[in-house]
C-alpha cells in the first residue's frame, strides 16, 4: 500500500481562494476591507522573508496589509505603543508580532498587549483559554492547518485515536486542544514519554511536531494511519556542502504504511499563512458583527 500524499500547497491555495471570496463578500455587503498588520522588530533574515510572504499573500487575497518595521534596538515601550495604536485602528482586524523578538523585549508582555479579538496568531492567553473551554476564538495558524489537512482525508475525525508528538505552546498543545474539539481521543507525547513507538502505534492520526529529523519510523505507524508532519529540519544532503529540509517522519518508510501523509516541504508549511489569512477575515467578520449588535 502506498499512502495518499496530502498536497498542502494545493489545499492552502484553495483556502486562500476561499478567503478572497469572503473578503469580496465583506466588501460588497459592509464596505469593509479586512486588514492585517505585521510588526517586525530587527533584521532577522528568515523573519523578513516570512513578513514579505505574508504581505504579498495578504494583498493577493484582496486584504489590506500594513507593515511596521522597527530597528533591533527598539525598546519595549516603542513596540507596545505600536500595538496599542493598532488595537484601536479600525482598518486593522488582525495584528501579528513576528517572533522572535530581540532579547530586550518581553515577548509574552507584547503578545498579551494585543487585543484578543485581533490576535490572529491565537497566542493571547484569552484565546488559549477560550480554546480550552470551547468558546469561539482565534486559533493558532499551524495547528489549525494541521486539522484542516487531516480533514481533507477524513472529514469527521470524531473517535479517532490521535497522538500528538510535542507539547509546545505554538504547535503541540494547541493542536491537541483542536483535536479534542473534533472529538478525537488525544494523547500528547513529549521528550519524557516512555516507549514512544508503542504510543504512536496506537494512533489513527499522528501529528509529529518534535523538531527531530526523521524520528518517526515506518514501523511505528499503524497501517492506514493519517500522518501530519509538522517538523521542518534542515539536514546535510547527499551532495557535499548542500542541505535539504526533512520532517520528523521517515517519509519514504511511512509512505509504505500510512493511509495518507503530508510531505516536507509542501505539507503543513503552506497552510500556516493561509490560516493566518483565514483568521484575519474571521476577525474582521466578528468585529463587524459585534459593532452591528
Ligand atoms: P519545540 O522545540 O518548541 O517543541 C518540541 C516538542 O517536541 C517539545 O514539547 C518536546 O517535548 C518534544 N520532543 C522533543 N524531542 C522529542 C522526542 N525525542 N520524543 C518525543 N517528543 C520530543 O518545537 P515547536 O516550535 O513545537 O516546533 C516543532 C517542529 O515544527 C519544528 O521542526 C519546527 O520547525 C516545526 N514548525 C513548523 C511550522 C510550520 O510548518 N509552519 C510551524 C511551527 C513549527
Amino acid at each position: 500500500m502506498t499512502a495518499e500524499i496530502i498536497d498542502g500547497k494545493a489545499i492552502a491555495q484553495a483556502l486562500r481562494h476561499e478567503v478572497a471570496r469572503r473578503v469580496q463578500a465583506l466588501q460588497a455587503a459592509r464596505g469593509v476591507t479586512p486588514g492585517l498588520a505585521v510588526v517586525l522588530v530587527g533584521e532577522d533574515p528568515a523573519s523578513e522573508v516570512y513578513v514579505r510572504n505574508k504581505g504579498a499573500q495578504t494583498r493577493e487575497a484582496g486584504m489590506a496589509s500594513f507593515e511596521h518595521k522597527l530597528p533591533a534596538t527598539a525598546t519595549q515601550a516603542e513596540v507596545l505603543a505600536i500595538v496599542a495604536r493598532l488595537n484601536t485602528d479600525a482598518n486593522v482586524h488582525g495584528i501579528l508580532v513576528q517572533l522572535p523578538l530581540p532579547p530586550q523585549i518581553d515577548a509574552a508582555a507584547v503578545l498579551r498587549a494585543i487585543d484578543p479579538d485581533k490576535d490572529v496568531d491565537g497566542f493571547h492567553p484569552i484565546n488559549v483559554g477560550r480554546l480550552v473551554i470551547g468558546e469561539p476564538c482565534l486559533t493558532p495558524c499551524t495547528p489549525t492547518g494541521c486539522v484542516l489537512l487531516a480533514k481533507t482525508v477524513t472529514p469527521k475525525l470524531a473517535g479517532l485515536e490521535a497522538v500528538v508528538i510535542g507539547r509546545s505552546t505554538i504547535v503541540g498543545k494547541p493542536v491537541a486542544q483542536l483535536l479534542l474539539r473534533e472529538d478525537c481521543t488525544v494523547t500528547i507525547a513529549h521528550s519524557r514519554t516512555r516507549d514512544l513507538p508503542a504510543v504512536v502505534r496506537r494512533a489513527d492520526l499522528i501529528i509529529a511536531a518534535a523538531g527531530r529529523p526523521l524520528m518517526v519510523r515506518g514501523n511505528w505507524i499503524k497501517p492506514g494511519a493519517i500522518v501530519i508532519d509538522v517538523g521542518i529540519n534542515r539536514v546535510a544532503a547527499d551532495v557535499a556542502g548542500k542541505t535539504r529540509l526533512v520532517g520528523d517522519v521517515a517519509y519514504d518508510e511511512a509512505l509504505q504504511v500510512a493511509g495518507a501523509i503530508t510531505p516536507v516541504p509542501g505539507g503543513v508549511g503552506p497552510m500556516t499563512i493561509a490560516c493566518l489569512l483565514k483568521n484575519t477575515v474571521d476577525a474582521a467578520e466578528r468585529i463587524r458583527q459585534s459593532l452591528a449588535n
